[in-house]
């Protein structure tokens, strides 16, 4: 595995400049770039050719945009305008050499059938993974662990990837929505590894399952969540891919960046060489 940062794990006390500079510093090999946010910010002063020579002359280098949400069941209009932001972040992603671009399901409080969710899903990422076909850009779909979340365990994701049927979709497996919405040891067993594109790293309070929200993420290791099992079983899989580290915590936002990026190396790293990975 190489090792990988989201820049949520310090979006209220860093910026792009400075999380590059503090990810090379500590030694990861990618970054997760923030596209709502801190991507955008940088470009208010800087030409994405900046990024670019950056990422040329440094050992750290671009994993994925993160990310494009409400994919799926969308009104058709809605739909237009998502396909349009996705061709923007394509070639901003053949621009930067950048791997994946990260997709988010829609979250709403409306009841949609779970057939529904999959035609409507499947339909989409077969169109987007047509758009991206002619680059190396691959699509990475979260999973999110929400119960308003319309695609929110492991189970379902399988299920609309082996539908969906494409080399260049997969997923991105964060350990936290795999156990907010309680997704089973038996659905990741079952799980094909080439179907999983990154590996979202942290834990979490010990909150019920349905409850427990993403500003309860903690260091890796410092909460509930199995992720001994977890990382074993990727492991023994021959899971190769990136693990990113993501937090959302407002406590650790309070901390100096450099201190957060170096922290959350620290625990990544001893989580998953405990369990066995070399990294
Ligand atoms: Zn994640």
């Amino acid at each position: 595995m190489q090792l990988s940062y989201n820049q949520a794990t310090t979006m209220e006390n860093s910026n792009l400049e400075k999380d590059l500079r503090y990810c090379e510093q500590f030694g990861y090999d990618y970054i997760e770039l923030n596209i709502d946010r801190k991507l955008p910010e940088y470009l208010e002063t800087h030409e994405l050719k900046d990024l670019k020579d950056y990422f040329d002359h440094y050992h750290l280098k671009p994993l994925a945009l993160n990310a494009l949400k409400s994919f799926n069941n969308l009104s058709e209009e809605d739909h237009e305008q998502f396909v349009e932001k996705f061709k923007e972040q394509l070639a901003i992603a053949q621009t930067l050499d950048a791997k994946y671009i990260c997709l988010v399901p829609l979250i709403t409080e409306d009841k949609i059938h779970l057939s529904e969710i999959k035609k409507s899903a499947v339909k989409m990422l077969r169109e987007l993974s047509d758009l991206a076909k002619p680059s190396n850009i691959k699509i990475a779909v979260e999973f999110i662990g929400l119960p308003t979340c319309t695609i929110n365990h492991l189970s379902q994701m399988n299920d609309i990837l082996k539908e969906t049927d494409r080399d260049n979709v997969g997923m991105i497996l964060d350990v936290f929505h795999f156990h907010a919405m309680n997704s089973s040891k038996e659905a990741l067993r079952k799980t094909d590894v080439k179907d999983i594109f990154i590996l979202h790293m942290t834990d979490a309070e010990e909150y019920p399952l349905g409850v427990v929200r993403d500003e309860d993420r903690m260091w890796p290791g410092e909460g509930v969540i199995d992720l001994e099992w977890i990382v074993t079983e990727l492991n023994s899989k021959g899971f190769k891919g990136a693990a990113t580290v993501e937090l959302f915590r407002p406590e650790y936002y309070k901390m100096a960046p450099d201190q957060a990026i170096q922290k959350a190396k620290e625990t990544t790293l001893k989580v998953l060489r405990d369990n066995g990975v070399s990294i």
